[in-house]
């Protein structure tokens, strides 16, 4: 059975559409039995998403805060019509250590394969993007061979996000395709919850038990397992979650 020890997808209530403070959420992972959460709340350009100056002040979170390390992320949108991200001044990125980029419909109206396609491959090549963001969603359909066979050597890892999985019919076998890709091209995914709510933090089993059904194989689950999920941040961000001090930002 897979165990994971950090859910790298979730949402606070900066935005109108979830429910529950940063120190709620980081109590969720802690009653889910994680180590680590990152914050990546939406980026400006969805319709209730987060001001800039809400990642730009991110310094100010506790790197550690009862025992649960927290991650400073965001989640950008895959912008019309070529694949850019939100319009974000540079200095609003200085202490984000996560950044993942996912299509939503209300920034990006979904059109066809073709396009959708052209706009990851655009968004593999910006470099402080980390991971393509609940691709298995079904309103965008995209060349999955094409875009999984270039994450490695972009950098980028593809995120298997329990939300589209359990609440999105259609979603499972997208999904199921797209980690069968990324064993075929040993491309590194995360397993997260994209939760709303403090309650869903860690809450994972349908995205678990479909790679488990597959045999993926454990060691390209990043945060799966501590050491693996260190290695990821220092080599991306050079920051070492062993050395995250309790209410210390
Ligand atoms: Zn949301
Ligand atoms: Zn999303």
């Amino acid at each position: 059975m897979i165990k994971l020890v950090a859910d790298l997808h979730t949402h606070t209530n900066v935005s109108h559409h979830a429910y529950s403070s940063l120190e709620e959420m980081v109590q969720g992972a802690k009653r889910a039995g994680l180590d680590a959460i990152a914050i990546t709340n939406h980026a400006p350009s969805m319709a209730d998403g987060a001001h800039q100056w809400h990642f730009s002040n991110l310094n100010i979170v506790p790197r550690k805060i009862d025992g649960i390390c927290v991650i400073r992320g965001i989640e950008m949108n895959i912008m019309p019509p070529n694949g850019t991200t939100d319009p974000m001044e540079e200095r609003h990125f200085k202490h984000l250590d996560y950044v993942i980029a996912s299509f939503h419909e209300v920034c990006f109206p979904p059109v066809n394969s073709e396009v959708h396609t052209k706009a990851l491959e655009n968004i593999l090549r910006i470099p402080y993007v980390n991971t393509l963001g609940h691709l298995g969603n079904q309103n965008y359909e995209f060349d999955q061979e094409r875009i999984i066979s270039q994450c490695n050597e972009f950098g980028k890892i593809v995120e298997i996000n329990n939300n589209s999985l359990a609440i999105r019919k259609g979603s499972k076998e997208n999904c199921t395709s797209i980690a069968k890709l990324c064993m075929k091209y040993r491309v590194p995914i995360v397993v997260t919850s994209d939760s709303h709510i403090s309650f869903m933090v860690g809450k994972t089993d349908s995205a678990l038990s479909m790679l488990e059904e597959i045999g993926f194989p454990e060691e390209l689950i990043i945060n799966a397992d501590f050491d693996r999920l260190n290695n990821y941040f220092k080599k991306i961000r050079g920051i070492d979650l062993y050395e995250f001090e309790e209410g210390k930002a």
